[in-house]
C-alpha cells in the first residue's frame, strides 16, 4: 500500500519529448545521455525518475540495498509498479531482511529477490572480490540481463569513493544506462525528505551503521566518520564492484 502522505513530485522543467520507448541499448544516444547528465544536476529525483520511466518503459529496473527506502518511495510516487531488484547474497544482517520485507508491504512492491548461483561459503574470509563477484557483480548482471536502464541510490554524499557519481551515465560495462537520481542530495536533503515522508528505517542505522552492507564486511562507523568506513573495514576494498 503506498503512504498516505504522497504528493506528486515537481513537474519536468521542460517536457520530455521522445517517443516512450523502451529502447536497446545500440539505440541509445550517448550525447543525449551526456546532456540529461548535465540538466539533470538540478532537477528532483521524481523528475529524473519519471524521464528514466517515460524512456525506457519497462526497460527499466531499480536496484536497492534495502539500507534505507529513500529512491524507493520516490520511484514509486512515478511508477508504482517499478521492478524492485534486491541482491540476496545470503550474507545479510536479519535487520535488514525484516526490513525488506517492511518496505515491501508498505509500498505492495514489484520485487525481485535474486539469489547467487553459490552456496553460503567461506570466502568472504580470504577472497573479498571474489565473494562480491559471486553474490553481487554475477547476480546483478543476470539480473539486468536484456535490460535498457538501471537506477539505485548512490549519493555523492555516501562518501569521497562517489563524490563524483555521475547523475546518468552509460554503463560501459554492462551495456545500458544508469540513473542515480539522489546522486546530488545532502544528507540533509535526505533526512529532510525522511522525515516528511515518514520513512521506514532501517533499525541498524540506528546504532551506528550509515552504511550496510553484508554482515562479514559492515562495521558501525563513529560520528564524523567517512559513512563508509565501516565497509570492509581493514581491507583497502571501497566498492563491491557494481558500482564502477
Ligand atoms: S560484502 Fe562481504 S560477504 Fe558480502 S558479497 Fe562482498 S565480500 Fe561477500
Amino acid at each position: 500500500m503506498r503512504p498516505s502522505s504522497v504528493s506528486p513530485s515537481a513537474p519536468l522543467e521542460e517536457p520530455v519529448t521522445e517517443t516512450p520507448l523502451t529502447l536497446r541499448p545500440s539505440q541509445i544516444e550517448l550525447d543525449e545521455i551526456e546532456a540529461r547528465a548535465r540538466e539533470f544536476e538540478t532537477s528532483p529525483p521524481g523528475a529524473i525518475v519519471r524521464w528514466a520511466a517515460e524512456r525506457f518503459g519497462d526497460g527499466l529496473v531499480l536496484a536497492a540495498s534495502f539500507q534505507d527506502c529513500l529512491l524507493i518511495d520516490i520511484a514509486v510516487r512515478e511508477v508504482p509498479d517499478i521492478e524492485v531488484i534486491f541482491l540476496d547474497t545470503q550474507y545479510h544482517f536479519a535487520e535488514t531482511l525484516w526490513y525488506v520485507e517492511q518496505v515491501k508491504d508498505r509500498y505492495q512492491l514489484n520485487l525481485t529477490v535474486v539469489e547467487p548461483l553459490v552456496d553460503p561459503d567461506n570466502r568472504w574470509q580470504h577472497d573479498l572480490d571474489g565473494c562480491c563477484g559471486v553474490r553481487k557483480v554475477e547476480p546483478l548482471n543476470r539480473a539486468l540481463a536484456g535490460r535498457s536502464a538501471w537506477m539505485s541510490g548512490l549519493r555523492r554524499a555516501d562518501g569521497p569513493s562517489r563524490a563524483d557519481t555521475p547523475v546518468v551515465f552509460w554503463d560501459e560495462q554492462r551495456g545500458l544506462v544508469k540513473v542515480n537520481p539522489v546522486a546530488t542530495w545532502t544528507d540533509e536533503d535526505v533526512e529532510g525528505y525522511s522525515r516528511d515522508h515518514d520513512l521506514l528505517v532501517h533499525p541498524l542505522t540506528l546504532k551506528g551503521y550509515p552504511s550496510i552492507g553484508c554482515w562479514p564486511c559492515t562495521s558501525p562507523v563513529a560520528p564524523g566518520e567517512d559513512p563508509r568506513s565501516g565497509r570492509w573495514k581493514g581491507s583497502d576494498k571501497t566498492e563491491c564492484g557494481i558500482n564502477l
